[in-house]
């Protein structure tokens, strides 16, 4: 796309830190991800704008300064291990590529995932292990997680997630209905998990066994 790494500057000063992220490592990994390679080929034109976009399956690419705070709220290192729930467009999972040393994304629906791993192939993303499953139970194999994202709206915070996560780790996740939901920040010391920081945020609902069944999402 003409001009996307002008944009892109653009959609950073203007969009996330104007709105106060302040972590240089998140800033320069949102003006690096191209996130116009993860939007459908009709929405690219909209790629740097100030929302979300439709991705297909009725699901959502979140809007870039959402993105880029639960990344800054992930605190990640580059030695850390994330996990992402959600994977939907591959988008956030890229920039977490750039933040930490092995992300791991879980998505429900086989097509999402197969199109986010040709997608950050494209890009030249090798960090990302994307897996087709039921993300509410988290993702076993390679826990535990100095940070988890999910980046879909939970009735409350799946119990798998909170076994997943390692000492000291940040689990971040938007907590409520269709109506609104608030991002949660959740810290777990010495086990026990400590709430953060709260946002009104606005996902598609969570599903699976620790999610909203269908025609529950109210
Ligand atoms: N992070 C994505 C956007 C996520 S939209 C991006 O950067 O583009 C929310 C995604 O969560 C959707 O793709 C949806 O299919 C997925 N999802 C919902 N419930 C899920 C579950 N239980 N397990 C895995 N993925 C789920």
């Amino acid at each position: 796309m003409k001009d996307d790494f002008e944009l892109r500057q653009r959609m950073v000063s203007e969009q996330i830190e104007r709105r106060g992220v302040r972590s240089l490592r998140v800033l320069a990994a949102m003006r690096a991800v191209q996130r116009h390679c993860f939007v459908l080929p009709d929405q690219q034109p909209y790629a740097y704008e100030d929302r979300p976009l439709p991705i297909g399956f009725g699901q959502t690419i979140s809007q870039p300064y959402i993105v880029a705070l639960m990344s800054e709220l992930a605190e990640l290192e580059l030695q850390d291990t994330v996990l992402e729930i959600g994977t939907g467009s591959g988008y956030q999972a890229a920039v977490l590529a750039l933040l930490a040393r092995q992300v791991h994304s879980v998505e429900r629906y086989p097509d999402l995932a197969e199109r986010a791993r040709c997608t950050l192939q494209e890009e030249k993303i090798g960090n990302v292990s994307v897996h087709v499953a039921d993300g509410s139970l988290g993702w076993p194999e390679a826990a535990p997680y100095q940070a988890i994202l999910v980046t879909a709206a939970a009735p409350a915070v799946p119990e798998p997630l909170q076994q997943q996560l390692a000492e000291g780790g940040r689990l971040i996740i938007p907590v409520g209905g269709r109506g609104g939901q608030e991002l949660q920040s959740w810290r777990k010391q010495e086990g026990c998990m400590i709430l953060g920081r709260v946002l009104g945020v606005a996902f598609v609902p969570l599903r699976g066994q620790y999610g909203w069944a269908e025609g529950e999402f109210i």
